[in-house]
């Protein structure tokens, strides 16, 4: 939002004497009339009764309006003015020559102008309001929504700064303009659960012409035999194109605002919207934000407006319901509204509870697979950093590496839903997708690392990864570093000691060979030195000198650029360099794997690798490349492709199908236009910087590492003997998540705080990451 869109205030109010109009009437219209003015915000309005009795209203603009908007307005109130639609609107009235809209001259200024019908009625304000009547209201604002969904007109695809969208912005702007603390708390409790709940949802609102303003000055309200109902709207100067379920949020803002139970009473407007034009799950779940926003910009808007006008009385109307309508939403919780809202829409289906879920996955499902967390979570929608359970309880997720460029980005949906409405078939065929996706994605690799294989896992990839270096070595044997995971394949527990050293685990098998893990804060050389690096590297050369009088030079070395299960690890200057120089001395080739930390995660490179200054040999991908869809690949050089041309064919039914590789095209495009490899070295420096500060008052943090977003914290009983603080550590994972974080614990020693969120994490989640950090280790510790 730029600044211009806060010049909308009022801005060259008209100010016509009643003579002026009375005058103009006369002449453009033909019509002699006694005048009233009414209140309103941007124009001036006069009730218009002529002298047969017959009520008009002359509507004034700013002659700042745009031209276009007002004939938007007029094109609008034609669409709804058919009979079809049971809504009734001022209809604009041809003046003698023929226009709609005229002009009346006043001085140097020219204002628009506008005769309009009479809606007959009383305004909601003026009546006491009933379940009823709310119902009808809601009735009439989706019988509104269905009409104005036809409608096209460039002027309301405009920057308003009325639009629920920019609520947030708009509401924090004005906000140290509200006098009184627990008023600005109150608009900040809401802010901050906009934040969570609202802006990561925005993108996937539907959207559509909407009036945008239902406040209880607009709506017109009838009797008949079942009592006041809402059967027309005026004013249609706030219309634009944006998410339809503001609509609704307006009008369920203004007719709460008497209300002793606003939930309730909000739930008889959405039923009746609900009725003419069904909601959807997602609308429903950030009503309860929506209203109490719309509620925080009245109520700091016109604390704004009150500093610049103290006289103008329209403006402080609504402002001491707004705070105690605003203090009563404020008591009732947000799931329980939420609740009450999908009940109203008649959603009563939310599935299974988490318990009978548990019950069933241990009848139907291998118990090998394991649920996190004490007390397990049932989430049912994500959205950039948050996941949502199924109570509407957002969490911050500071865990979930895959989701990359966050939960269900509308970009790769979008991009998802397109290619599978369109064509999923396999490479056998030629397709456009696959070749323009490969050639972007090993665009971002050094030479000489051009030659691409797609296929669906980390796991399949590091497989492949092993046939290539067996097919170009002609050897089998692997090293591996110590601690390190690289997939679920017989092959891959076979070089994961991780898991092969585990439980369950049947220990090294013969063809593979640990080295000693990396780490600079308790392995056997410390510190991030190249020397360091180089000692641990001569591990790799002592393996491969006692080996290799044995069975002859090993196929691999597969190493993580950063260590994920190992315990979030960054690895000592020169590590790399030294291994892979020894390693392809002996014949065999480097693989990294970058499962983890590929894709700008690390911040400073695209690539972890890139961190240590090598090119490996093959490079194997997963987890974030495809955002959440089932997608990896490996990429290797010419030469040791060639060396994989056997006569055998490689296919892989799914590996490289037109979907997968848009959404790949999607997640790269994303990630560049967001800035977020910027963003995660930005981020993450805050981040540690933040978690470092926490060491001085919490001994039990022993260290704090990471590049960009991918970040750990090792907790120890004991700075000297490093004695690992694990049972802490999975209680302090436990309290982040009461407290609405989630996070996990890894390495060798489970004694690791992991944090690697999706890479749209910013500085205030870091943040609140930090100060809850601070306040559960406090409470873990006594
Ligand atoms: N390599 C690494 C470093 C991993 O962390 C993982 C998954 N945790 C894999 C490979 C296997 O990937 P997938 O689960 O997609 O098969």
């Amino acid at each position: 939002m730029t600044d211009s869109l806060f010049l909308q205030l009022p801005e060259n109010r008209p100010s016509v004497s009643e003579d002026q109009a009375k005058t103009f009437l006369s002449a453009e219209y033909g019509i002699s009339a006694d005048l009233t003015p009414l209140p309103s915000e941007r124009d001036q309005n006069f009730r218009v009764t002529t002298t047969g009795g017959e009520p008009y209203i002359l509507k004034i603009t700013s002659s700042a309006e745009d031209l276009g908007q007002l004939e938007a307005e007029n094109e609008a109130m034609a669409l709804l003015a058919v009979p079809s639609t049971g809504v009734e609107v001022p209809m604009p009235v041809a003046s003698i020559a023929g226009n709609f809209v005229t002009e009346i001259l006043v001085g140097k200024d020219r204002f628009p102008t506008r005769l309009l019908s009479y809606v007959e009625g009383s305004v909601m304000s003026d009546v006491s309001i009933t379940p009823n009547l709310r119902h009808s209201l809601g009735r009439m604002l989706g019988s509104i929504d269905i009409a104005l969904s036809t409608h096209r007109h460039h002027a309301t695809q405009r920057d308003f700064y009325w639009d629920l969208r920019h609520g947030a912005e708009v509401a924090t702007r004005y906000l140290a303009e509200v006098p009184g603390a627990r008023h600005r708390s109150l608009v900040e409790f809401f802010l901050d659960g906009y934040a969570t709940h609202v802006l990561p949802a925005l993108p996937m609102l539907r959207r559509g012409v909407i009036h945008h303003d239902a406040n209880d000055h607009n709506v017109i309200v009838r009797d008949d035999e079942e009592g006041q109902r809402a059967i027309g709207i005026i004013d249609f100067g706030d219309m634009v194109y944006s998410c339809v379920i503001f609509e609704l949020a307006v009008g369920c803002a203004y007719a709460i605002l008497s209300s002793d139970d606003p939930i309730t009473d909000a739930a008889s407007v959405v039923s009746g919207y609900n009725d003419v034009f069904p909601l959807d799950e997602l609308e429903l779940d950030v009503l309860y934000y929506l209203i109490a926003m719309r509620l925080c910009m009245s109520v700091t808007i016109a604390a704004h407006q009150t500093l610049e006008e103290p006289g103008n009385d329209y403006l402080a109307t609504t402002q001491s319901q707004g705070w105690q309508t605003l203090e009563r939403l404020r008591k009732c919780s947000p799931s329980t509204a939420r609740k009450t809202f999908r009940s109203a829409a008649g959603i009563t289906d939310e599935g299974q509870t988490a318990s009978e879920l548990v019950d069933d996955r241990a009848q139907r499902l291998g118990l090998s697979l394991r649920i996190s967390y004490d007390k397990p979570l049932k989430i049912v929608r994500g959205a950039a950093q948050y996941l949502y359970d199924d109570s509407g309880r957002a969490y911050l997720d500071a865990v979930n590496n895959v989701p990359h460029v966050g939960h269900c980005h509308p970009r790769v949906v979008a991009a998802a839903q397109r290619q599978m409405a369109l064509l999923n078939t396999n490479t056998r065929y030629l397709h456009d997708s696959i070749v323009r996706y490969v050639k972007r994605l090993t665009d971002t690799l050094p030479d000489p690392l051009n030659v691409c294989f797609l296929v669906n896992s980390g796991s399949e990839a590091n497989d492949l990864a092993l046939r290539l270096a067996r097919a170009h070595t002609g050897s089998r044997d692997v090293i591996v570093v110590d601690g390190a995971y690289h997939g679920n394949l017989s092959t891959l527990i076979d070089i994961s000691p991780y898991k092969f050293d585990g439980a369950g685990g049947s220990g090294t098998p013969p063809h593979v060979h640990k080295v000693t893990m990396p780490d600079p804060y308790r392995g056997t050389h410390r510190g991030y030195s190249t020397e360091t690096g180089r000692a641990y590297a001569e591990e790799v050369s002592n393996v491969l000198e006692g080996h290799s009088d044995k069975v002859g030079p090993v196929a691999a070395f597969v190493v993580e650029s950063l260590l994920g299960c190992g315990g979030q690890i960054v690895l000592p200057d020169g590590y790399l360099t030294a291994a892979f120089k020894h390693v392809r001395a002996a014949g065999g080739v480097c693989i990294a794997d970058e499962v983890q930390v590929g894709f700008g995660r690390v911040g400073t490179h695209f690539w972890g690798f890139e961190t240590q200054g090598v090119v490996p040999d093959i490079v194997t991908l997963g987890k974030p490349i495809g955002n959440g869809h089932p997608l990896a690949a490996v990429i290797t050089t010419p030469e040791i492709a060639a060396s994989f041309d056997t006569g055998m064919e490689y296919f892989n039914t799914f590996g490289g199908n037109p979907v997968s590789c848009e959404i790949g095209l999607a997640v790269l495009e994303v990630v560049q236009e967001e800035g977020l490899q910027e963003n995660a070295r930005v981020v993450g420096e805050y981040l540690m910087a933040g978690l470092r500060d926490l060491m001085t008052a919490h001994q039990l943090i022993g260290d704090v590492r990471g590049a960009g977003l991918f970040v750990g914290v090792e907790l120890v009983r004991d700075h000297d003997t490093l004695e690992p603080a694990a049972q802490e550590a999975s209680l302090v994972v436990e309290g982040m998540k009461d407290s609405g974080v989630l996070m996990s614990t890894d390495g060798p020693l489970r004694n690791v705080l992991k944090i690697k969120p999706p890479m749209v994490f910013n500085q205030s989640n870091a943040a609140r990451l930090v100060e809850t950090l601070d306040r559960v280790l406090r409470e873990v510790v006594s």
